[in-house]
């Protein structure tokens, strides 16, 4: 029900609204308005399956199938990546655990979610998301359940203008609002690109996206095409802790998350940030990881 604009609604605090904001995002009403909006916008933009290009939806019931069958069991990538960091006390790579290959159908969803747009094919990619950070945690933790910060590797700042959403926090927090992040979890965006703001409110979102640049912005190119030495020189120094999380993290462990792991710059670059605020970084979990050349996805099973 929309409350009316009178002296009681007035009153109600920021929270309220923002829980009542939350009421209907999550309310059936919503549901069924967003499932109109769709078919009516079907019908002006005709979409196709991200995989097989089949009409009418953005993935086939047999390409998720696919999607779903190649991350149904998560493997350790650590050995492919060149560039990730040691694991301050096994002194062996950190570990990685990709929910998948970065091949065939995944790999057509993985790059339909992040780079075109395709936000609607997030639940699947999600699931698959969720299944490797439970095993992650168990890995590291066993039964226990202490607390794990779940740090989303932040999207560069021409990504982000660009696609106007942050695709590996989007995944995360989705997962984190509808109770799907293993016990104790909780996503905890406490590393940004230098110059974007954290666009943790939508000030700050609207001054990332609209260009204000912080002064220290370090602009960084796209991974695409660079080898590892190149990628290392393009990330490294690029990102640091968030304001709110400065000065907080100190002993407290983290998981790194990212979309597809090739070179682990990247990763190596958030592990470097929370090292230097002293946390503890347990490990990385990743949607996707690309085999070492020779190595073809055949050869290795799927
Ligand atoms: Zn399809």
């Amino acid at each position: 029900m929309v409350p009316r604009h009178d002296s009681k609604a007035l009153r109600m605090g920021a929270t309220r609204w923002e829980s009542w904001l939350d009421h209907v995002w999550r309310s059936r009403i919503w549901s069924v308005g967003a499932e109109w909006s769709a078919d009516f916008l079907s019908l002006i933009y005709p979409t196709s399956c991200v995989v097989c290009e089949a009409w009418d939806v953005s993935l086939c019931q047999p390409c998720g199938e696919q999607v779903c069958r190649a991350t149904i069991q998560p493997r350790h990538a650590e050995d492919w990546a060149e560039s990730l960091p040691v694991h301050s006390l096994r002194g062996s790579p950190l570990p990685v655990l990709a929910a998948g290959i970065y091949a065939g159908a995944l790999a057509r969803t993985v790059l339909a979610y992040k780079n075109h747009g395709h936000t609607d094919v997030g639940r699947v990619l999600a699931t698959a998301l969720a299944r490797s950070l439970h095993i992650a945690r168990h890995q590291a933790f066993g039964q226990d359940h202490p607390e794990l910060l779940i740090v989303p590797v932040p999207t560069r700042a021409g990504s982000l203008r660009r696609r106007g959403y942050d695709p590996v926090r989007m995944l995360v927090t989705g997962l984190q609002s509808r109770g799907e992040l293993p016990d104790g979890c909780s996503v905890s965006p406490a590393v940004v690109q230098l110059g974007v703001l954290t666009a943790g409110n939508p000030e700050e979102l609207r001054r990332a996206l609209t260009g204000v640049r912080a002064a220290a912005r370090r602009r960084t190119r796209s991974q695409k095409g660079l080898g590892s030495r190149g990628r290392r020189a393009n990330v490294a120094g690029s990102m640091t802790v968030a304001d709110r999380f400065a000065g907080r993290l100190e002993g407290r462990h983290c998981l790194v998350v990212d979309d597809v792991l090739t070179t682990g710059s990247t990763i190596a670059e958030v592990d470097r940030v929370l090292r230097s605020e002293r946390a503890v970084v347990v490990g990385a979990v990743v949607l996707a990881a690309t085999p070492p050349p020779g190595l073809t996805p055949c050869s290795l099973g799927k």
